[in-house]
């Protein structure tokens, strides 16, 4: 789907007739730059293009097309500065109007990210139906303690030592195989079930955490909070009082875009948590709008980089000067910075020079089973993993 930017700005300024003409002729555009593909115009600002691919090749050929669409068009003598974004789908799943939708999340993904495409809704094209039943099963995996969390070590950069751990579900489906989180959590958080999923997490969490203590290991748990809960006022309330362990030892990390629906809930919420010594992270820093000005209303201790951020780190311009600055704004206001996502030795040499506090990612370790974990940190107690931690901290 090719979504114009700012579209019914254009519509207000220029007119239904207008509008829909520039519309047409960007779809021949379109034509131009993916012969052989069809194309239906939405009438809302969208041109939905069918096209025989690869995912690769259909990445490659809509970054093209964002590219080749961004320029300014003259519509009835006005000149106005056409972007567009571009979220794209795998056809063949589902019905017409469900690979639609997807393709409209994607697009809404895409602007929420700052990114010109989005491949993939996260939860995919997925018929009704099923979505039902992915629900059924979550609720029953929930309830017979079938689902599982992984830990991934979040490691400072100077030292290489491991700080924390995040807590990261697993759902290994009886008949589907994995199911990713990306899949099952935003509907959970559509339907209500995340509340459930969500006192699992921090039931399960606290018991692995004890498990570690007698493996020989104190490790802090950060565990993601979906947003959306905050937004009811008695729930920070509501999820302590089922936990009296909670200890110090606990983090949440909340994604930045859930912050800005209502802060004022929101806030009394995170407040709760604080008080109860729980250390307040905000996830995917960079994917929303929110400025740091706002976040330093609330009483959050670390700031976590968004993966697509880090990932360009090493080839983008302009995205080492939007992490570099954040790490010094971050750190002005009294927060400490963590760059998800760290899967190269280069990327990771340039986060130590910025001053970054702490890193996560595939280089350093991918997300592990409790006792793996274990594992894990007992080899870092070792003389060389020590040398080997000096050698990475220069
Ligand atoms: P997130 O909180 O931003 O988690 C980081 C994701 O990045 C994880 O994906 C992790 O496996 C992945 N990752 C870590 N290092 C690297 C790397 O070097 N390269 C790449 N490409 N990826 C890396 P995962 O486990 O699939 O989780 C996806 C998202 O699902 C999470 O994003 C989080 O938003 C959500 N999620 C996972 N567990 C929970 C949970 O217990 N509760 C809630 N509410 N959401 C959860
Ligand atoms: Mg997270
Ligand atoms: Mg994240």
């Amino acid at each position: 789907m090719v979504d114009v930017d700012r579209f019914d700005v254009l519509d207000e300024l220029v007119g239904y007739t207008a509008a829909r003409r520039m519309l047409a002729g960007l779809a021949e555009e379109i034509a131009r730059t993916l012969p052989q593909c069809g194309r239906t115009r939405l009438g809302r600002g969208a041109v939905v293009v069918d096209w025989e691919s690869t995912p690769a090749a259909a990445e490659a050929a809509a970054e093209a097309l964002a590219r080749a669409l961004g320029r300014p068009v003259e519509v009835a003598d006005y000149r106005f500065d056409l972007a567009v974004t571009i979220g794209v789908v795998e056809a063949g799943i589902g019905n017409r109007a469900e690979q639609l939708s997807a393709a409209d999340r994607a697009v809404t993904t895409a602007r929420r990210r700052h990114a010109r495409v989005q491949i993939g809704a996260g939860d995919g094209v997925m018929p009704a139906t099923d979505r039902l039943s992915l629900m059924r099963d979550l609720q029953k995996a929930i309830r017979d303690d079938t689902l599982e969390l992984h830990y991934q070590p979040k490691v400072r950069a100077r030292s290489g030592e491991t700080v924390a751990a995040e807590a990261l579900l697993r759902w290994n489906h009886p008949q589907r195989g994995y199911v990713p989180p990306a899949m099952f959590v935003p509907i959970a958080e559509r339907t209500g079930d995340i509340a459930a999923l969500t006192e699992w997490v921090v039931g399960r969490a606290i018991a692995d955490q004890a498990r570690l203590l007698r493996m020989g290991h104190t490790l802090t748990f950060d565990l993601n909070i979906s947003g959306g809960l905050l937004a009811d006022p008695g729930y920070g309330w509501r999820l302590l009082h089922h936990f009296t362990a909670l200890q110090g030892l606990i983090g949440f990390e909340i994604t930045e875009t859930a912050m800005i629906g209502d802060p004022e809930r929101a806030l009394s919420n995170l407040q709760i948590f604080a008080e109860a010594g729980i250390r307040l992270a905000i996830d995917d820093y960079g994917s929303g709008f929110s400025s740091l000005a706002y976040l330093r209303q609330l009483p959050i201790t670390e700031l976590k980089i968004d993966r697509m951020f880090v990932a360009n780190l090493t080839t983008s311009q302009r995205d080492p000067l939007l992490i570099r600055s954040t790490i010094d704004l971050a750190h002005a206001l009294g927060m400490e910075v963590t760059a998800e996502g760290v899967d190269s030795p280069t990327t990771l040499a340039l986060l130590q020079v910025m001053g970054c506090d702490q890193v996560q990612g595939y280089l350093l370790s991918r997300p592990l089973p409790l006792d793996r974990l274990a594992t894990y940190l007992t080899a870092q107690r070792t003389p060389e993993a020590i040398a080997h931690q000096r050698r990475i901290s220069g």
